[in-house]
């Protein structure tokens, strides 16, 4: 079958991963008409990140209501930060409701992705081959582990595991337990952790500034109120989302008063919170607050001053049998290691191999840094288009929001091709480089380039992120431009 066919009344849509971003997309084509298509699931459930993480403490950090879908709120969500168990939950439901599970191939990744006369041929794990119109990578972006390689790790005798394929066979209680990273990750382990067992070390290569919060249950008298007064819980979503406006605009300019009261707040928490001068000291960080990732936590202080908890700063010399060696030379005997070392976060779809127009290999293309045109499309690989994708704003605001954006987006695409005034879209080279260098150069005023190590560096140090307002980010949305994208047949 070649494009001459095209348009279909119904072209056929693989969907990558069916994460938050995965149900979201089934949903929405479904909504406007699309009837063929399939998502491919590595795992056997859906949820992604939320499926994956399961350590203690784990919850999300931007407020429940939030990380809602916007057409599906959730008047029971139990408090201000909703647990992950509870946040899996929700999806698993909202997939069911909408019957987007039937739609899954559950345990079949697509290693293999490749445009040929004008239409995606894809080869998946289980062997199978499936042919499509349009690919549509919802493969999230924080999921594929980062295991540090300190010298020795594999020669550790206790239990030992990355935080996001966390062991619940082994016991906690009584235990000496480790955790290496002091990132969200490790911080909400510590939160739920350090109170639970026989010793607890955490061991900090960088300090963390930390955004206090209040994660305020909700009581059974509200969620009945906003289930019955939707007005209610819209007018909350409004409120908090003027926060998250408030600090979205914070962090993309350094020199803000916004980024400073956010800076002050982080500050006066660490100087509060923090009794002991030397272990305050230890846990101030070189860097500005929001440089790396903030962090926003409502017990994490509390808890690394328990008398049974310790903050090692002591570099890791490596790993024994018996726990860890520092590198002042004390050997920190442990039953159990957590490895909180985070995510490599420049993989997005890969390593599935993804090769668009002439064969082009995307990792070629990316093999500086990853890009696309508005985290989108990638000049080249038409049809193809991706979630969540490389600059977009990852840490700014509530990721489902975003998703929701650019779903809407990609379905104006779709509907180009659909509607037969193209058969091939992606985004134009010159257009997608002058926008990458105009993101370059608006990323350096943000708090991300003020001097810090982070996720969101590329490897030539500059912000993989949105540098822009959060309303910008919704202009733009709104409705492509399609001057700026190659349209072909
Ligand atoms: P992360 O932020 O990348 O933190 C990794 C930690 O491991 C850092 O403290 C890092 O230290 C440390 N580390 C890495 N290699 C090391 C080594 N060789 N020796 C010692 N320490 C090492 O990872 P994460 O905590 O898993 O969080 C990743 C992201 O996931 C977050 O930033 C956030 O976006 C997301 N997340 C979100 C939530 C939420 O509530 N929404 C919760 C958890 C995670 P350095 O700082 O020195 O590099």
């Amino acid at each position: 079958m070649t494009t001459a066919q095209l348009p279909r009344a119904q072209p056929r849509i693989v969907i990558i991963g069916a994460g938050m971003a995965g149900i979201l997309t089934a949903i929405k084509l479904r909504e406007a008409g699309y009837e063929d298509y399939v998502i491919y699931e590595k795992s056997d459930r859906v949820g992604g990140t939320w499926r994956d993480n399961t350590y203690p403490g784990i919850a999300c950090d931007v407020p429940a209501h939030l990380y809602t879908y916007s057409f599906e709120p959730n008047p029971s969500w139990s408090q201000t930060f909703a647990p992950g168990p509870e946040i899996h939950a929700y999806f698993e439901r909202i997939a069911q409701k909408y019957g987007v599970t039937q739609s899954i191939r559950f345990n079949e990744s697509v290693p293999h992705c490749e445009f040929k006369a004008g239409r995606w041929q894809l080869r998946t794990s289980l062997g199978r081959a499936d042919v499509a119109d349009f690919v549509i990578a919802a493969t999230g972006v924080l999921h594929h582990p980062h295991t540090a390689a300190i010298h020795g790790l594999e020669t550790f005798a206790g239990a030992c595991f990355h935080s996001a394929t966390w062991d619940h066979s082994v016991p906690l209680a009584g235990q000496r337990v480790g955790v290496i990273g002091t990132g969200s990750t490790a911080i909400q382990i510590t939160s739920a952790l350090a109170h639970r067992v026989a010793r607890y070390d955490l061991f900090q290569r960088t300090a963390q500034w930390i955004m206090p919060i209040e994660n305020v249950p909700y009581s059974e008298a509200e969620k009945a109120e906003f289930a019955d007064n939707p007005a209610k819980l819209a007018a909350l979503k409004v409120e908090v989302n003027g926060y998250f406006q408030h600090f979205s605009n914070a962090v993309i300019d350094a020199e803000s008063a916004e980024m400073k009261e956010i800076e002050d707040a982080c500050l006066a928490n660490l100087e509060s919170q923090v009794h002991d001068p030397v272990l305050r000291e230890q846990l101030r960080p070189d860097y500005r607050a929001g440089c790396k990732r903030l962090i926003f936590s409502a017990d994490f202080y509390a808890a690394i001053q328990q008398p049974n908890a310790h903050l090692i700063t002591a570099g890791i010399a490596g790993i024994e049998p018996g726990g860890v060696r520092t590198s002042e030379g004390e050997l920190r005997e442990l039953d159990v290691l957590v490895i909180a070392t985070g995510f490599r976060a420049d993989s997005f779809i890969r390593p599935t191999t993804v090769l668009g127009r002439d064969g082009k290999n995307l990792d070629d293309v990316w093999a500086e840094a990853p890009a696309a045109y508005l985290s989108i499309s990638i000049p080249e690989f038409p049809n193809f288009f991706m979630l969540n994708g490389p600059n977009g704003p990852v840490g700014n605001f509530s990721l489902i929001q975003i998703a929701e954006a650019q779903v809407a987006y990609i379905l104006q695409l779709l509907e180009e091709v659909r509607g037969g005034r193209c058969r091939e879209i992606s985004a134009n080279a010159q257009v997608s480089a002058a926008f990458e260098q105009t993101r370059q150069t608006a990323v350096r005023k943000s708090i991300w380039s003020t001097g810090c190590k982070s996720w969101y560096l590329d490897k030539n140090g500059v912000p993989a992120s949105w540098p822009w307002s959060r309303s910008a980010f919704f202009e733009a949305m709104a409705q492509p431009n399609l001057d700026s994208f190659d349209r072909v047949g």
